[in-house]
């Protein structure tokens, strides 16, 4: 902690021991909601599948973790413009897009139990229970029933499996004023990508905003799957959000673009988010769809779903999308490039990232069980759970408790609030001792608590104690504020 005019270190506790991380998804699920970061949807009429409600503290974590984005995205740079697109888009979108044929995932179910799987995983998990790490991304319901049939493939209870088929993963409503609303005339998707609706609105920013390439369009939003298994807490949900990035770009340069990308992706984990680096990696897709030329994901490892998953897309995908979208549409989407007096349909890199699996990871990765060392005498040593987050995502910055609900130190507690909430994100807390106060914001990530006590009224000063060290300092009130910036 740096020092400044009135600053003075406290005798104080510490923490020894880094002891446990998260294991399981249960212990995660428990967690989250009871610090109030995230529910199970719908609880009272016993749980909705795969749908999660975001408390208070999530919300406010989400929201930040956008922020950081968005800022990735615009404010550090001149070259991307924000969208916020409709969730429903005309119908014939998916059909360009190739959603409505093909956006499938492939299912067994388990004859005797009736539980369905998503064949690929089902296949890969089989043979890596024998040692074998085969990939079974992007095979065909054919293909698939042919490695299930020659390896006498079972469901995990050991049963027999129906034939693998095709589900579409796209969900469909009906929209429209007349009777007539539940017609397969007025079919409508929710999106199940926000990217779809930055290509409808390519032609719109590059005739009002006069753009050049490259650009990129950047969204925020919804997305909805049908996903057949979704039994991952909220790394796999049927409504989720997506931070989507399409560039858009002459393919001369393609190859130095795709590297500055997956660069700039990889570095807002580690220093944007405060990751470990240790638990990110790249991964190369191997088969790639027929339209892109190169693709690789961000991985992190996941204690709590057993090693390394997708959190992130990188991918090149030609022209395909603006090529298509002008066919179904009959628009011209191409653009007139100057320097080399020809027109050419644009070609788009994607950057693709889970708003809630960021979450999940942020929050496993900060999460922290270790033991607390008191400052006196030989008291045992106590274990706390800690967020270590980092201080730009806290939900919270600065936590305000008074030692006592007395009136002079309330008062003083609350012209203290008054002073700083303007700036900065606050909780006001008088309940319970002091040392439950402070393991409740260790456990939410809180970076400072201010105490405020008797000693207070007479030296005009207060206690700040840092979440991860828990070293406290003594600093002059009419200071805190000027303190607390130079923090941030
Ligand atoms: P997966 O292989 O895990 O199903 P995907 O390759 O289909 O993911 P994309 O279509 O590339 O995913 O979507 C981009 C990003 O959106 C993913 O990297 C992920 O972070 C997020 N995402 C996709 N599906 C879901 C979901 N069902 N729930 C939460 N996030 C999702």
């Amino acid at each position: 902690m740096s020092k400044n005019k009135s600053e003075q270190i406290v005798q104080n506790s510490k923490p020894t021991t880094r002891n446990s991380k998260l294991e399981s998804l249960d212990q995660f699920k428990s967690w989250a909601k009871e610090n109030g970061f995230i529910y199970a949807s719908s609880e009272i009429y016993g749980g909705f599948s795969a749908v999660y409600d975001y408390g208070h503290y999530g919300i406010l974590l989400k929201n930040n973790i956008q922020k950081l984005w968005e800022k990735s995205m615009t404010q550090m740079r001149d070259d991307v413009y924000l969208l916020d697109s409709g969730i429903f888009m005309h119908p014939k979108t998916w059909q360009a897009s190739g959603h409505a044929a093909g956006f499938a995932d492939v299912l067994v179910e388990d004859k005797e139990t009736h539980i369905r799987y998503r064949a690929d995983h089902l296949v890969e998990e089989w043979f890596e229970k024998k040692g074998e790490k085969v990939d079974m991304d992007k095979k065909t319901p054919e293909e698939l029933a042919e490695i299930i049939k020659e390896n006498d493939i079972k469901s995990p209870e050991g049963n027999e499996l129906t034939e693998p088929r095709s589900f579409n993963l796209m969900l469909k409503t009906n929209m429209g004023t007349t009777d007539n609303t539940l017609t397969d005339e007025n079919v409508v998707y929710a999106r199940a990508e926000t990217c779809q609706g930055i290509y409808l609105e390519y032609k719109n920013y590059m005739d009002t905003i006069r753009l050049k390439l490259p650009f990129g369009i950047a969204q925020v939003g919804k997305a909805f799957r049908n996903e057949i298994v979704a039994r991952q807490f909220v790394f796999r949900t049927r409504e989720f959000e997506q931070m989507e990035l399409q560039y858009f770009h002459k393919p001369e340069n393609k190859d130095e673009l795709f590297e500055m990308w997956k660069e700039e992706r990889m570095k807002w984990h580690i220093e944007e988010l405060g990751i470990d680096p240790e638990k990110l990696r790249f991964k190369k897709h191997e088969k790639l769809v027929f339209y892109a030329s190169q693709a690789f994901d961000i991985e992190y490892d996941f204690n709590t779903l057993g090693g390394f998953k997708e959190l992130e897309g990188i991918h090149d995908r030609g022209d395909y999308d603006l090529t298509q979208h002008a066919e179904f549409s009959g628009q011209k989407l191409d653009y007139f490039d100057q320097e080399n007096n020809t027109r050419i349909v644009p070609h788009i890199m994607e950057t693709s990232v889970g708003l809630n699996r960021i979450l999940m990871m942020v929050l496993e990765d900060a999460w922290t069980e270790e033991e607390v060392k008191p400052a006196e005498g030989d008291k045992p040593a106590e274990t706390r759970v800690v967020l270590k987050i980092k201080k730009e995502l806290a939900p919270i910055k600065v936590a305000i408790l008074p030692l006592s609900k007395k009136e002079p130190l309330q008062k003083l507690a609350t012209e203290l609030q008054a002073e700083i909430r303007n700036d900065f994100m606050t909780v006001y807390d008088e309940t319970a001792s002091i040392g439950k106060r402070y393991r409740r914001q260790d456990e939410i990530g809180t970076p400072y608590c201010i105490t405020i006590d008797f000693d207070s009224l007479e030296d005009k000063a207060v206690t700040i104690r840092e979440r991860d060290s828990m070293e406290q300092v003594r600093i002059k009130i009419d200071e805190v504020k000027a303190w607390l910036d130079s923090k941030f």
